[in-house]
């Protein structure tokens, strides 16, 4: 999933990047209000985890912005433990959830695939992609009751496929989800982690609209 990370305490945001990026997701990250918010307005993130205390004001002042043009975003606001009042604003500002620091990574991490999977209007956990059956909740994957393995970077397209179900995605779309892993990926990136998904999972399970992109269906 690909999911934006709000957080100016750099050495915190390092260890839930590296965290989240190697349980499977795409993760941008903003130091500010004003990067978050640009970064929000052209990227469809699944799920925002969002720090109240910024350099340039509240991170409750960008979500109720959010929530008055409409953006329905599933945000979780980061607060410390002593902070109830905190928490209150937050979820009457519009916040989904809530996680108190320090984080305990594996909860965020649930917590982050139920509300993106609510999100995308999945709330169930496990599904049956033709002859697949996929936990979202775990990232695991099944074939004939054999357990798939699939990379961080695999299950990050495979993911990104699977919440967008029956429509295309652009190639782009995808070299966004990979390109939050790296600073730079190859020209054929997207084409190498499809094939290798194809040689996984099965050659049919993921089609190509040419000229458009990749779709589940
Ligand atoms: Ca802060």
């Amino acid at each position: 999933m690909r999911l934006l990370l709000v957080e100016d305490t750099d050495d915190l945001a390092q260890s839930v990047l590296r965290f989240l990026r190697a349980d499977g997701h795409a993760v941008d990250h903003a130091m500010d209000m004003a990067t978050a918010a640009a970064a929000m307005a052209v990227a469809d993130y699944a799920c925002v985890i969002l720090d109240l205390g910024l350099p340039d004001g509240s991170g409750l002042d960008l979500l109720r912005a959010c929530r008055r043009a409409g953006d329905r975003t599933p945000v979780l606001i980061a607060t410390a433990r002593d902070q109830i009042s905190d928490r209150i604003a937050g979820l009457d500002a519009g916040a989904d959830d809530y996680v108190v620091k320090p984080f305990d990574l594996n909860e965020l991490s649930a917590r982050i695939r139920a509300h993106a999977r609510r999100g995308q209007g999945l709330p169930e956990t496990r599904v049956a992609v033709g002859e697949l059956e996929v936990d979202r909740a775990a990232a695991r994957i099944w074939k004939d009751r054999t357990d798939i393995r699939l990379t961080s970077r695999e299950w990050a397209v495979f993911d990104a496929l699977l919440g967008a179900r029956g429509r295309v995605l652009s190639k782009s779309a995808l070299e966004e989800v990979l390109g939050s892993f790296d600073a730079a990926i190859e020209g054929n990136a997207v084409e190498v982690y499809i094939s290798r998904l194809r040689s996984k999972l099965g050659s049919a399970v993921i089609e190509t609209r040419r000229g458009l992109g990749y779709v589940l269906p």
